[in-house]
């Protein structure tokens, strides 16, 4: 989850001037329109800080989003990419949730079986701390090399750990040819601007000869755009995917797609690839034709009105359960709910955020300040209101609060 482009990439084209010159990152035309802008939000949503009152003053940014009327990429065309600190107090790990856990390795099952990867060599670029790696590489018996500057590899089991090869840095042009049947690409792209030039050196990394199945996972913003999901917009997040937009950069920089789909309650776009052959410029025909859709933009035109709407509503919401003393807690420190926060402006009226990560217990947020607690410690503080920051943990948090002995009613964003 944690790479930017590359120092070659970013040199040959500064983040921040790519929107400036409405240039669209992704399929490299020039009608890039603004939709929504929010000032000053906190840069990082999931870096650990270790005092409230680091997390009050760390830096904050600007994000001003703009959708591509040819292929339908948005971007922050005020994003820019030195602004992030991703190393080991980076906490982006979501696999303490079982729900998770499990989704994590139905996939990573489902493309064991279905591109048969049982004894090969898998390559994830931004792998995290290296827990979807690990399950590849323990399902088919794989071996695998993780790229991360924030990768943790006293996580892994041992015996896991034997098989992977952890490199704690970004992903550049020093890993062309490296190995590869798999080529793994999760919660990544979506913190890359460049993302045209990223893919292109993905690319021509490939070992020539070699055609390794591709996989890529993001979040979708087709469900951001249709439910207004204001808290899933952040300054980490520079670019933004829905079906079409994230095929056609992968056929233009060289791919051929095999599979689109929506998986995770339909908060997640996943895509498989394989190198292709064909020439560049047939395969930028083909589905360049295809979305030469002039309402391609449409779908954004009232969304900041009702993204507006929903950030007014939670915030009356919050506000009259801390009126009447209904003690609410936010449920999920990552950055949802920094985003949450920093969009509603939210701030007493909520006294502790919960996480079941132990790493980001007795930590801060970044924006807020807010703590982290454990979900123990609300057997002691009993709040009446819990805001959980994602529905797909509803039944997981519910049976954690039922666990408590705690009525407190559930709410979901
Ligand atoms: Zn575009």
């Amino acid at each position: 989850m944690a790479d930017n482009g590359t120092s070659d990439a970013a040199a040959a084209a500064p983040p921040h001037d790519a929107g400036a010159a409405g240039r669209c990152p992704a399929c490299l035309s020039v009608d890039l329109r603004g939709f929504l802008e929010y000032e000053q939000v906190p840069v990082h949503g999931v870096l650990l800080m270790y005092s409230r009152e680091a997390g009050r003053a760390h830096p904050r940014a600007d994000l001003q989003l703009a959708v591509c009327s040819a292929c339908g990429f948005v971007t922050n065309v005020r994003f820019e990419a030195g602004q992030h600190e991703y190393g080991p107090d980076y906490e982006e790990s979501q696999h303490c949730s079982s729900t998770f856990s499990r989704f994590a390795a139905e996939l990573a099952r489902r493309l064991v079986d279905d591109f048969d990867l049982r004894e090969k060599s898998i390559v994830e670029i931004g792998c995290g701390k290296g827990e979807f790696l690990a399950e590849l590489c323990r399902v088919g018996n794989n071996r695998g090399v993780g790229i991360d500057p924030a990768c943790r590899p006293e996580r892994i089991d041992a015996a896991t750990a034997e098989r992977i090869e952890f490199r704690p840095e970004f992903y550049s042009a020093q890993h062309a040819g490296l190995a590869a049947d798999m080529i793994c690409c999760r919660h990544t792209l979506e913190h890359i601007q460049p993302v045209h030039e990223f893919l292109t050196l993905v690319r021509r990394n490939i070992k020539s000869g070699t055609r390794p199945v591709v996989f890529c996972e993001v979040p979708s913003l087709e469900i951001i755009v249709r439910e207004a999901r204001f808290w899933d917009l952040y300054y980490e997040h520079c670019s933004y995917f829905d079906r079409a937009s994230l095929a056609t950069l992968f056929e233009r920089t060289g791919f051929d797609v095999l599979d689109v789909w929506l998986d995770y309650d339909e908060q997640y776009l996943c895509l498989t690839a394989r190198p292709s052959d064909q020439a560049a410029d047939e395969r930028r025909e083909s589905r360049a034709t295809a979305n030469a859709d002039p309402d391609v933009a449409s779908p954004m035109a009232d969304f900041a009105a009702r993204c507006r709407a929903s950030i007014t509503q939670w915030r009356e919401v919050l506000a009259a359960w801390s009126e009447q003393q209904l003690r609410p807690v936010l449920w999920g420190a990552g950055s949802k709910c920094v985003a949450f926060l920093a969009a509603t402006g939210l701030d007493e009226e909520v006294e502790y955020v919960v996480d079941i990560n132990p790493y980001k217990q007795d930590r801060f947020l970044p924006g807020t300040g807010h703590l982290v607690v454990a979900p123990e410690s609300l057997r002691e503080y009993r709040p009446r209101r819990v805001l959980a920051m994602n529905s797909v943990y509803r039944q997981e948090i519910q049976a954690q609060l039922d666990a408590l002995g705690l009525d407190a009613e559930l709410h979901t964003l």
